[in-house]
């Protein structure tokens, strides 16, 4: 960042935000009338979220599949199998209703049901081939049940091949229109809140750090800090606060468009290596596990920053840049805190000290941008002793 930052806002989605706008979908008008709904299934489908939706848009449909086999990290196989029903049901509009993970798959899904082979082929990352598309995604329409991703915000489906152990990201056009509204959140339990406020909270602080930080992303980020340092401690403790709630989804909106005028840092690489190791560590939960050891190799070198974001987030306390900083590492290990969060141990997912090398490799594998987008570069030697610092704890 030279202080005179070029930058890009690439984000091809109407956003819809607010209270109640899932109504909206009744009188809009759709890009296709053969739609696919794509689902996690059991609890917004008890909570008749899906039900609700079928009802909005079956009278201009002409035919509704629901695929609801989305699961947590959303694997290649599930995206696959879906593009094929929706390639057989000649599928013209894909609806994802639920987490970033029936978002995720909704765009895999949308992506795949009109170009060939696997989704693989289209990205850089990993074993993929880097291929671009021949076709573009049939249109998708987001709406998350969650506030966390941001994943309606933004061109990335994050998915896992569960038979090499590669989690990565694809990144096309894919969403139409987003409806992001804070009340289909209010039954979130509350681990799920916090794990899923602290991934938008990360995706915030990581724009903000990054070299590819510019005035309108720092404007963006600094907004979504703060409305998460504020309320996510609130929607934890009581789920039904809509002020919260409000403010929660309105920062992971936030966070997952700063995402594209800026970047995620190392910590959302290393994190992926660990998800795809290991599926059972939630994404927020792998950030929360590294958060510590991560934020303090890097502000050992760069407390400008973090001072910088401290004054953003109006609690800058200290003498000096590496006051500030330490301060506000220490802050935010205390509301990691107040979240429950620090209960998660990375050594209780089966990883262990001796392994940090092997997980270092397996970062440089999933690779991708962000590994690059920090203002110091770290070393395999850092990334090793990160990993090995998160798993003393
Ligand atoms: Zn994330």
């Amino acid at each position: 960042m030279s202080g005179l930052d070029s930058f890009l806002f690439d984000i091809p989605a109407r956003l819809r935000f607010g209270c109640g706008v899932m109504d909206e979908i009744q009188k809009a008008s759709l890009p296709g009338s053969r739609l696919m709904i794509v689902t996690g299934g059991k609890t917004i489908r008890a909570n008749g979220t899906v039900d609700r939706l079928v009802k909005m848009v079956e009278r201009k449909a002409e035919t509704i599949v629901i695929f609801d086999e989305v699961r947590a990290n959303p694997t290649l196989a599930s995206v696959m199998k879906g593009a094929a029903i929706a390639r057989e049901n000649q599928i013209d509009c894909v609806i994802g209703l639920g987490g970033g993970s029936a978002l995720d798959t909704a765009k895999g899904i949308a992506a795949m049901a009109v170009n060939e082979g696997s989704l693989w082929d289209y990205t850089a990352s990993g074993s993929g081939s880097g291929k671009s598309m021949a076709h573009k995604p049939l249109p998708l329409i987001a709406i998350p049940t969650t506030a966390g991703t941001g994943s309606e915000g933004n061109k990335t489906a994050v998915i896992t091949d569960t038979e090499r152990n590669e989690k990565i990201g694809v990144r096309t056009d894919f969403v139409h229109s987003a409806y992001i509204d804070p009340e289909l959140t209010l039954s979130i339990p509350p681990q799920h809140t916090a794990e899923q406020g602290f991934d938008a909270f990360c995706h915030c602080l990581e724009a903000f750090l990054s070299v590819k930080a510019n005035p309108f992303s720092d404007m963006m980020a600094a907004a979504g800090m703060k409305a998460l340092y504020r309320w996510l401690p609130a929607a934890v403790e009581n789920g039904s606060d809509i002020e919260a709630r409000y403010w929660v989804s309105y920062g992971s909106m936030l966070g997952g468009m700063v995402l594209y005028l800026s970047s995620a840092s190392a910590a959302h690489t290393l994190e992926h290596m660990l998800s795809g190791l290991n599926p059972a560590v939630s994404h927020g939960g792998g950030l929360a596990m590294i958060f510590d050891a991560f934020h303090a190799k890097l502000a050992e070198n760069v407390p400008q920053r973090y001072a910088q974001a401290a004054e953003a987030m109006g609690i800058a306390e200290g003498a000096s840049e590496t006051e500030i900083a330490e301060h506000l590492l220490s802050d935010f290990h205390q509301w990691k805190s107040r979240l429950g969060l620090d209960r998660l141990r990375l050594r209780d997912y089966g990883f262990t000290p001796d392994q940090a090398e092997e997980m270092v490799r397996m970062t440089h594998w999933v690779g991708g941008g962000p590994l690059t987008r920090d203002r110091y570069r770290f070393s395999d030697d850092d990334l090793a002793e990160i990993l090995r610092k998160a798993l003393e704890v």
